[in-house]
């Protein structure tokens, strides 16, 4: 990526950790134990490929704080997703679970793989290999997987079917799973449903008016998709999205319906003819009102930052700012909602299918919805407050939230 600075994405995402435990006042000792991942392996996974040759992979679980509750966090297939990627993403998702107030810890899992490049059955067969290498770390109570990037409902439907030939038939075991297998209704949508709903409230603190508004979301995979999909609906203009392979942008205004089908059909969205092609780079800096990077980390660095042009930031994507960009921006006087705030919709919605599991029940796609506004509008408000009493930003106010509920839970515990 453009980083610059020689650190990792752990690294970043500790700084913003950094400064919620200087304010929070938290000891030496505790700042150590809440910083660093509980437990981390690393797996060896050989993949027998459809032409007979064997591959090997890397896979990694971490699991960074359970003091709230079982492990929680997807599962990336990527080329980048090694050990130092997949802490950060387990750390973002302690505080995320903390922040909107689910009982759950924090965890995340990766291949070092390109999806893309693997037939259906090698991609069966890794997940399954995979799943058998890390199984004694996970469980209903102890951790459970969802889909994140490279990986969705189907890897998930994969993941159970081979927890459950150890274990027997145990659907709690992942979410995000086809709603046929146990997924709950409103889960693939529900990432992208908590941006649309933060687009509303971030617009309305800043006395925009979203009808009106220009939106541009990077990245049109799960929450990419359904981020643009729903805003769309909501009547608002998306000039411009994009995949890994380039964006399309139309200054009037994209049809999403359309431009949704037509990456049905090709798997990209370039080359569609409601738009002009645009490289991601150029996307970024676009005059827009709205940006909605949701794609991979560290997208907007120092190096792009001051050619951002929208006020208002929409961090679909997990640390999609470096610190550095983040302090710039921000000099700059835009508005980020942070990814933990922005987000958390997936895991609000895993949360409420993991529940229905247990209780072998099944909600109806209204009350999910229903119940996933709540959760979010809470968790705005609690950050909104926040940061205007203690004259913060969004994004330190979500980190000090979230650090203060997993402290207080470690104290509790008689940890420390
Ligand atoms: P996905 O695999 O469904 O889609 C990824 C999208 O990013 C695709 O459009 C792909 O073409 C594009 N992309 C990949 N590499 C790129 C690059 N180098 N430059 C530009 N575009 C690139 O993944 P997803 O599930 O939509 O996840 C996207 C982001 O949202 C990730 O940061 C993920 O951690 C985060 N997230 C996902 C969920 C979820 O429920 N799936 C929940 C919370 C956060």
């Amino acid at each position: 990526m453009l980083k610059t600075v020689d650190l990792s994405t752990f690294d970043e995402v500790n700084l913003f950790f950094d400064k919620a435990a200087d304010r929070l006042g938290l000891s030496n000792g505790l700042r150590e134990m809440l910083k660093r991942p509980w437990r981390e392996l690393q797996v060896q996974i050989p993949v027998r490929m459809d032409d007979g040759e064997m591959q090997v992979f890397t896979g990694v679980k971490v699991q960074h704080n359970g003091a709230r509750g079982p492990y929680k966090g997807g599962v990336r297939y990527h080329p980048e997703a090694d050990r130092e990627e997949v802490r950060a993403l387990a750390s973002l998702m302690t505080w995320k679970t903390a922040l909107v107030d689910l009982p759950y810890g924090g965890a995340k899992g990766g291949v070092q793989v390109d999806p893309g490049q693997l037939s259906q059955s090698e991609l069966n067969r890794l997940t399954r290999r995979y799943t058998q290498n890390i199984e004694h770390l996970i469980g209903p109570n102890r951790d459970i997987p969802a889909p994140d990037m490279g990986t969705n409902a189907q890897t998930m439907a994969w993941m159970m079917d081979a927890y459950g030939q150890m274990h027997g038939h145990t659907p709690a075991i992942v979410t995000g799973k086809p709603v046929e297998l146990g997924g709950s209704l409103g889960r693939e949508a529900a990432t992208g449903r908590g941006v649309a709903f933060r687009l509303q409230e971030g617009a309305k603190d800043l006395g925009m008016d979203t009808q009106g508004a220009r939106i541009v979301v990077q990245g049109f995979g799960n929450v990419g998709s359904w981020s643009a999909r729903i805003i769309y609906d909501n009547g608002c203009r998306i000039i411009a999205v994009s995949g890994v392979e380039g964006g399309v942008y139309n200054a009037a205004g994209l049809d999403i319906a359309r431009l949704q089908e037509y990456q049905k059909m090709t798997g990209c969205v370039s080359g569609f003819t409601g738009g002009e092609p645009i490289s991601n780079r150029d996307l970024l800096e676009l005059n827009c009102d709205v940006l909605v990077p949701a794609t991979i980390d560290n997208v907007i660095t120092q190096d792009n930052a001051n050619y951002i042009k929208a006020p208002l930031i929409l961090e679909a994507a997990n640390h999609p700012i470096t610190p550095e960009a983040d302090r710039i921006l921000s000099e700059r006087g835009a508005v980020i909602l942070p990814d933990i705030l922005v987000n958390a919709g997936g895991v609000v919605v895993s949360y409420f299918e993991w529940t229905q599991n247990l209780q072998e029940f099944h909600w109806e796609e209204s009350r999910v919805n229903e119940e996933l506004k709540k959760t979010l509008l809470k968790a705005y408000h609690e950050v909104r407050t926040r940061s205007i009493s203690e004259g913060i930003t969004h994004r330190q106010a979500s980190f000090e939230i979230g650090v203060q509920r997993v402290a207080r839970a470690v104290e509790l515990r008689g940890f420390v």
